[in-house]
């Protein structure tokens, strides 16, 4: 709005969030935001506890775990899934699992065990710096994304499919392994800035090719993603891009620094029709840890609103090759 006293460049022509599309969020809280050298893996009773909070809040998604990491994440995981069975919740339910038949065969079998649906997020390095690192070839990664992602498949699981440092990978190779994996029967597939690299013109022009030159030429209905890092604070913004590029779904809470739920809810109350949600309140996932993260738990519901103070730094060692990834 303009007037004599004021001139706003906000109301300037730009990317638009289209209005009245809803946008759905997908909570990292229990799978990437534990990743982080500072975090401590809470209790599954905490787990549970942050699980019922992300329900009462109208979280579309969550990701509960990685199962293939080892006997604790598959329990963990396999828990997560019977308390959304048991207490009849709405929210569906993703893993993570990188493109081996390792990680996608737990979610399958908890998927039978507990009889509901879950999504295989199947994740794969993808940037040539990374290829560069792992010696890896593009046709190797189309190879191993097409074996996984039939796997999957076959089993009856959803595939979202997940490329990590998608921001930095180039065009063709973006286009390669992404049209792959939806000819291979992904109907979801997920858009990252892993190392919180990406603007909000990055994440923008990565969303709109994705939608222009992968997914309208498939022919197939697919849901998009966003999954973007907080490191330099620009992960709602980046966000924001996204969903006015046409993405379906954006990735947010953490302890780790995705970007952080409260934030996508403060833009929500700014924005309710065009983001078509109406979540009154969010919750920080620090105070349920009691502020220890030694598994101490303390639960207090009056503070469950708000931002945490703490900032965590993400983990930067385990999973670098050449770059850091943290997805
Ligand atoms: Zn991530």
């Amino acid at each position: 709005m303009n007037s004599d006293l004021i001139y706003d460049w906000n109301s300037c022509k730009g990317p638009e969030i289209p209005p009245g599309g809803p946008v759905m969020l997908n909570d990292e809280t229990l799978r990437d935001g534990l990743q982080n050298p500072s975090v401590h893996d809470p209790s599954i009773e905490q787990k549970i506890e942050i699980l019922h909070l992300m329900e009462s809040l109208g979280i579309d998604t969550a990701n509960i775990g990685l199962p293939g990491a080892g006997h604790r994440a598959y329990a963990d995981t396999e828990a997560l899934a019977r308390e959304i069975v048991s207490a009849r919740m709405k929210i569906r339910p993703n893993c993570a699992a990188r493109t081996h038949k390792s990680d996608i065969k737990p979610i399958i079998e908890i998927s039978e065990r507990v009889g509901m649906p879950i999504a295989a997020a199947t994740f794969i390095g993808s940037s040539p710096i990374r290829r560069l690192v792992e010696d890896w070839t593009v046709e190797h990664l189309l190879r191993t994304t097409e074996d996984a992602v039939r796997f999957a498949v076959d089993a009856g699981l959803p595939v979202m499919y997940v490329t990590e440092d998608t921001i930095r990978t180039d065009p063709s190779t973006v286009k390669a392994l992404y049209s792959t994996a939806i000819r291979s029967g992904a109907r979801e597939i997920v858009l990252c800035d892993t190392v919180g690299h990406a603007t909000p013109r990055g994440a923008f022009n990565l969303v709109k090719f994705a939608i222009e030159e992968i997914v309208r030429p498939s022919g197939e209905k697919i849901l998009v993603d966003w999954h973007g890092h907080n490191d330099r604070g620009l992960a709602v913004a980046n966000s924001l891009s996204a969903v006015a590029a046409g993405a379906d779904q954006i990735h947010a809470g953490n302890l780790a620094g995705r970007a952080r739920r409260e934030h996508a809810d403060g833009v929500d109350a700014g924005e309710p029709a065009a983001f078509g949600l109406d979540r009154p309140r969010s919750f920080d996932p620090e105070e349920i840890l009691g502020g220890s993260r030694g598994g101490h738990s303390h639960h207090h519901p009056a503070k469950l609103s708000g931002g945490g103070a703490r900032r965590f730094p993400h983990r930067h060692g385990r999973a670098c090759r050449g770059d850091c990834e943290s997805l």
